[in-house]
């Protein structure tokens, strides 16, 4: 390989495993130089970094439904990103594409593992977010398990991110009551003015028991779970006969080193499971994607044209910034899909 052709990826890497909630000691920052392309691989420079709380699991080797990443591994990730040379026929320089390249500036990739993107039809940026994974995991989770009626009410946490806010959207758009969860007076004015949520509540006011009792009068239908913790616990008595619990994240507990300290809630919980015939259902959305994908982009896409559905992004610039990014993000300090803008778009 000639010194002219070596392409350098500045990435982050896995430095060690976090004991309870990551710090940027977790991480490192690393410059390497990639290979030269074999056959059907592409080389990409790296646009946009999705962070996602998911992320948090692979940075511990407890059993989840994905390996950890190893000490010394590129963070994973999904990345929007632009071709700058090609061993693949389906490829060219310049295309855009979506891949999981992880945590870099550039990445080889295999060709087969891309999916190209055409920047007219939508911003590049969104197929990370609302027209992306997490846009399928509300659509998915709460179609297919939720099952929201005309009238039923619907409540999700985590309300302002990309799952709860389109969460609340959909539950709107089929006719339901969408209650929102969000931390702080701003983002619960977002779910209200520009998400068109029927109420919010902020999930650390001194009175949110109270509040959330007094947003749901005729009780709750649906409970798309995103946390867990203290806002699954207000839930619990207020869920109807029949409801329906998607359980898709809980990002309360993903930096627990340790059993929560109290009582033993687990016959409480099982009781009210039994005497109020609940389906309680977990899901990743993997799951739906052969039966569901081609209906959610088209679907979402739709309504976002139709001015009926609306999401929000929040860009941090510079890989080397990714890691306070995701730590703040498991915080509650982003606001709206996070993203890494790694690079330029051209
Ligand atoms: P968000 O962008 O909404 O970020 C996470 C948010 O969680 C924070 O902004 C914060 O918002 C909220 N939060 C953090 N800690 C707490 C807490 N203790 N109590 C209440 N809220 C808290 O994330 P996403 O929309 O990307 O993901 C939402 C959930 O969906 C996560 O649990 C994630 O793991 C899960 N998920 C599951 C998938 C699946 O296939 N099952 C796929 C994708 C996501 P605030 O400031 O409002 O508190």
């Amino acid at each position: 390989m000639s010194i002219e052709s070596i392409v350098q990826s500045t990435r982050i890497v896995l430095a060690s495993r976090p004991d309870g909630a990551p710090t940027t000691e977790n991480f490192r920052l690393e410059a390497v130089n990639l290979p030269e392309l074999t056959e059907g691989q592409v080389l990409i420079r790296i646009i946009y970094l999705s962070l996602d709380p998911y992320m948090r699991g692979r940075m511990s080797a407890a059993e989840s439904y994905a390996e950890p990443v190893e000490i010394g591994e590129v963070m994973v990730g999904g990345t929007v990103g632009q071709v700058v040379e090609s061993r693949h026929p389906g490829f060219e320089s310049g295309d855009y594409v979506l891949a999981y390249a992880g945590w870099q500036s550039h990445a080889v990739v295999v060709g087969d593992q891309l999916q190209k993107l055409d920047p007219a039809a939508a911003p590049l940026s969104t197929a990370l977010g609302v027209l992306g994974m997490p846009g399928f995991t509300a659509y998915s989770g709460l179609l297919k398990i939720g099952q929201p009626k005309e009238g039923e009410t619907v409540v999700v946490a985590a309300a302002s991110g990309p799952v709860g806010s389109a969460v609340g959207q959909i539950a709107k758009l089929k006719g339901a009551r969408a209650v929102g969860i969000a931390g702080g007076p701003e983002k619960c004015a977002y779910l209200l003015d520009e998400l068109g949520f029927d109420a919010a509540i902020d999930h650390r006011a001194p009175d949110f028991g109270e509040q959330l009792r007094a947003a749901v009068p005729d009780g709750i239908d649906v409970y798309f779970e995103n946390v867990g913790g203290a806002v699954a616990a207000a839930v619990l008595p207020l869920l109807n006969e029949y409801a329906r619990v998607p359980v898709c994240g809980l990002i309360a507990h993903y930096n627990d080193a340790t059993a929560p300290e109290g009582p033993d809630r687990l016959p409480e919980f099982l009781s009210r499971v039994l005497v109020k015939s609940l389906t309680i259902r977990g899901f990743i959305m993997a799951e739906f994607v052969g039966e569901m994908y081609t209906d959610f982009l088209r679907d979402v896409s739709g309504w976002i044209r139709d001015g009926r559905f609306a999401y929000r992004e929040d860009f941090v610039d510079g890989i080397e910034n990714a890691p306070t990014a995701f730590i703040g993000l498991l915080e509650g300090r982003n606001f709206g899909k996070m993203l890494v803008r790694v690079a330029e778009e051209s």
